[in-house]
């Protein structure tokens, strides 16, 4: 619909806008209009710019179970009530205008429920005018003074625009002129006195730097979108009061350039703020007929005012807009005012009413099904079709969102109660159409023209005005269509009647002839003048010329001065780079660094647990080790001293034996030297012995309490002899070969008069440590005494000894009490030697023998 044939600043035959990179979001804005009524219930609360939030009104909480919940919305602005519309315009729809002027295209629409103030907002009430006027406010201050001549810009019927010259364009507009119908509406200026403040905009709103060596065309269309059709609002039909023709409905085509237009539909050249908007309330007036004729519900049609913007450059000159097709730029504008979005229950419409809002109703879906999939595209890089074409509002509206360009939207919302749950549904579609984008448009590229002729020519034609009035001559260019030629030649003296009709008319000729005269002088002078003025024309242009020159001298300075810093710049940029990559390469070595140290650190703590653990080990080894000595030195030592004490007791044993036998021998010295001298005692046979030992001890004993025993010598009784073989319990095994064997012996390991009593031998087997440190087994024989006290005496006879001794004289180490392994036994040799001696022992348990034993020594012998 909107960009033409010609050259536009889309690129809408690609399906892809060509800087995909470049998106923005539909600008969505909230406007919150006052309650229309003070004490109303209001349920909208703007919280912020961006935030409105929303409540359930006090009944519904009590409908829904008291349940209570505040929804927040977010959009680019939000208004609130106290907004103006001078405030809105300077925030949504200005940048639009900019960009209408740029070449660019862009879709400003209201939706909102009925009475929530998108018509307001629109196109205002009277003395608030609303965006509508205020756009084309802007629109006119901007490109005022560079206006096309009507006409020169041609829309053809299949949206594209032709250029023609200001000649072809006069012809046109003095033929159309001529014209009887249709009026246009430059005629006679009736505005409705309603919206006559409506635009009476004053705010001098225009667009910075536009582009002055191009000429502007303003075109207007105003359509309306009922039940699905399209109805061209600014059609001219001849008006048959009688019967009404009902308004034909139009059709939508794509044109080469895949841009949708309305066929046939009218679009009529507006040269100012008032015109247009007297096209615009033109339509209103016949939609507000059509509307009362049909009975149709003003707020379920869609109304779309379309504003074109045609720009092509002026030619070399700077006088002339440039014949070239290919330079025409055709920009749009579509400013359109929703149907209510209300539901349909929501009102009480009826019948034909009803399915008609149903259709309305059906294109509001659509356009919500259309930006949900483009939406859905979008975010997830789906290829979903957008349903556009189900309705002729979406189908319209193609270009704007698969194109390049601005879409805003402005929700608009009455915060009473009763509009909650619609409000509701607005903020929901609001917040969603947010997030769909649309191709941000690319700058038209320039004409390859030199800038600045418009002004170079309006600078010569007032030049060349101002010198003429200085020479006196008439002051031209004050009206367009007066040419200075046409001035001077008013000037020039009107020739009279050249007619003869009488020959003797003497006065006509001299009369011409004078005033042929002057007209000759005038001539010469024009001449003289003109030759004046292209000469002064010529100088002039060279001094434009070099004017020219040297302001481009000055800017070849400039511009090399700045190449100059832009080079200085780069090297500067390309010196900091290096640093940087030199930086970072510093960065990556230190990072390495690091890391191998960190590595080096885990490697040398982990031997550190290592050893430490390894140290541990030996602590405890060597803990182990020393409990181990301590015990086994403790051991030894228990072991020597064991010994010691061993040896120890044996020598006492020893020695008190032999003190003994000292005592013995003394005392039978004693008894010797006591005894009466009847015997001889040099008597050298063992016999003579024997009986001196028996008289011996039947001398009184030295114990004075023991009366004498008269002791028998036993010796020679036969075998059958019966023993009492006395061990003590402490005596150790012998390893003996020859061992004391004596048959019926009563064997005791005490002294035993029991014993005694029964027996009449004696023999005490006697354990004693030898000099050499060997055990020395005693057997110590005594025969057995009957006492006349009624006791037993023993008196000793012999001492055999059992001793083991090595061959070779080396000290046996093994203990007695340890008997040897019997390989040691075979390999010491043991030799029994056996003696024999007469040596009396006392007795040492002598005390348990009763009081009559006596002790006798015997005089030593040895054993043949
Ligand atoms: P819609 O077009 O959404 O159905 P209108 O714009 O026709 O609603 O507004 C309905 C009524 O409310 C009108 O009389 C209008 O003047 C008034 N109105 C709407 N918005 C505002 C506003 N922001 N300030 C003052 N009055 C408003
Ligand atoms: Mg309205």
């Amino acid at each position: 619909m909107k960009a033409a044939r010609t050259k536009t600043p889309r690129k809408p035959v690609l399906k892809k806008p060509s800087n995909t990179s470049l998106k923005d979001p539909v600008g969505v804005y909230c406007r919150v209009r006052p309650l229309s009524v003070q004490d109303q219930e209001c349920c909208i609360e703007v919280i912020s710019e961006t935030t409105v939030q929303i409540h359930p009104p006090d009944g519904y909480r009590i409908f829904r179970n008291g349940e209570y919940r505040e929804t927040q919305y977010t959009f680019k602005e939000v208004f609130g009530t106290l907004v103006t519309q001078k405030e809105l315009f300077d925030v949504v729809a200005k940048p639009l205008v900019e960009d209408l002027i740029r070449g660019k295209n862009g879709l400003l629409f209201t939706y909102g429920v009925t009475g929530s103030g998108k018509t307001h907002t629109m196109t205002g009430s009277p003395g608030d005018g609303g965006l509508l006027p205020r756009c084309l406010d802007m629109i006119f201050n901007s490109i005022g003074p560079f206006q096309a001549k009507r006409f020169v810009f041609k829309l053809d019927d299949k949206n594209g625009v032709d250029v023609q010259c200001e000649v072809d364009a006069l012809l046109e507009r003095q033929k159309r002129d001529a014209m009887p119908i249709p009026k246009t509406p430059s005629g006679k200026r009736q505005i409705d006195p309603e919206f006559a403040d409506m635009i009476n905009v004053r705010d001098h709103y225009k667009v910075e730097e536009v582009e002055e060596d191009n000429v502007y065309s303003v075109f207007v269309s105003y359509i309306e979108i009922y039940n699905n059709y399209i109805y061209d609002l600014l059609e001219e039909m001849p008006f048959d009061p009688i019967k009404p023709k009902p308004p034909q409905s139009k059709v939508l085509r794509e044109d080469q350039n895949h841009n949708m237009y309305v066929i046939g539909c009218t679009e009529v050249e507006v040269k100012s703020t008032e015109e247009a908007f007297e096209v615009f309330w033109r339509g209103q007036k016949k939609r507000r007929i059509a509307n009362t004729q049909l009975n149709r519900e003003s707020s379920r049609s869609h109304s779309v005012f379309m504003i074109k913007l045609a720009q092509a450059p002026l030619d070399a000159d700077g006088d002339n807009v440039l014949q070239e097709k290919e330079q025409i730029t055709l920009s749009q504008l579509s400013l359109v005012d929703l149907a209510g979005s209300e539901r349909t229950n929501r009102t009480k419409a009826e019948g034909n009413r009803l399915r008609e809002a149903g259709n309305i109703n059906q294109s509001l879906m659509t356009l919500r099904t259309c930006i949900e999939v483009l939406r859905e595209n979008q975010m997830y890089g789906t290829n979903k079709m957008v349903p556009y074409r189900d309705s002729k509002l979406t189908h319209l509206f193609k270009n704007y969102f698969d194109g390049e360009g601005k879409v805003r939207m402005i929700v608009c919302v009455n915060p009473k109660a009763e509009d909650y749950e619609e409000s509701l549904q607005v903020m929901r579609f609001a917040e969603m159409t947010q997030e769909v984008e649309v191709a941000r448009p690319v700058d038209k590229p320039l004409c390859g023209l030199t800038p600045g002729r418009r002004f170079r020519n309006q600078a010569f034609k007032d030049e060349l005005s101002r010198r003429l009035e200085i020479r006196g001559g008439p002051i031209c260019g004050e009206t367009e269509e007066q040419s200075v030629t046409e001035m001077f030649l008013q000037n020039f003296p009107p020739l009279p009647s050249c007619e003869l009709l009488d020959v003797n008319d003497d006065q006509t000729l001299p009369r011409l002839i004078e005033i042929l005269e002057k007209r000759q002088r005038m001539r010469q002078i024009l001449s003289q003048e003109f030759t004046k003025n292209v000469l002064a024309f010529k100088t002039m242009l060279q001094e434009f010329d070099s004017g020219i020159a040297s302001k481009e001298n000055y800017a070849q300075g400039k511009l090399s001065e700045k190449e100059k810093v832009i080079a200085g710049q780069k090297m500067e940029i390309e010196r900091l780079e290096k640093k940087t990559k030199t930086l970072e390469y510093k960065i990556e070595i230190l990072e390495k660094t690091t890391t191998i140290y960190e590595e080096d650190k885990r490697n040398l703590q982990q031997e550190l647990e290592s050893k430490s653990q390894k140290l541990q080990r030996q602590a405890s080894d060597k803990r182990r080790l020393e409990a181990r000595l301590q015990g086994m030195v403790t051991e030894t030592t228990m072991k020597w001293e064991k010994e010691c004490e061993r040896r120890v007791a044996a020598k006492q044993l020893e020695m008190q034996n032999k003190l003994w036998v000292k005592d013995e021998k003394l005392k039978q010295l004693k008894a010797i030297v006591t005894e009466p001298k009847n015997e001889k005692p040099e008597r050298p046979s063992r016999e003579k012995d024997r009986e001196k030992a028996l008289q011996r001890s039947v001398s009184p004993s030295p114990a004075p309490n023991a009366p004498p025993v008269r002791l028998r010598h036993r010796r020679s009784r036969s075998a059958g002899e019966r023993w009492v073989d006395h061990k003590p319990a402490s005596n150790v095994p012998t390893e003996t070969v020859m061992q004391p064997h004596v048959p019926h012996a009563i064997t005791v390991a005490a002294a035993n008069e029991k014993a005694l009593a029964k027996c009449d031998k004696y023999m005490l087997t006697h354990q004693e440590l030898a000099s050499d440190g060997e055990i020395e087994t005693k057997l110590i024989k005594g025969d057995v005494y009957k006492t006349r006290g009624g006791g037993q005496a023993v008196q000793f006879t012999e001492i055999e000894t059992l001793k083991q001794e090595s061959p070779t004289g080396r000290k046996r180490r093994s203990s007695p009490s340890s008997p040897t392994p019997p390989e040691d036994a075979a390999e010491s040799e043991w030799t029994d030697v056996e003696t024999r001696c007469s040596v009396a022992v006392e007795m040492r348990a002598g005390s348990n023998l009763g009081p009559g034993y006596q002790h006798h020594a015997l005089p030593k012998r040895r054993k043949p």
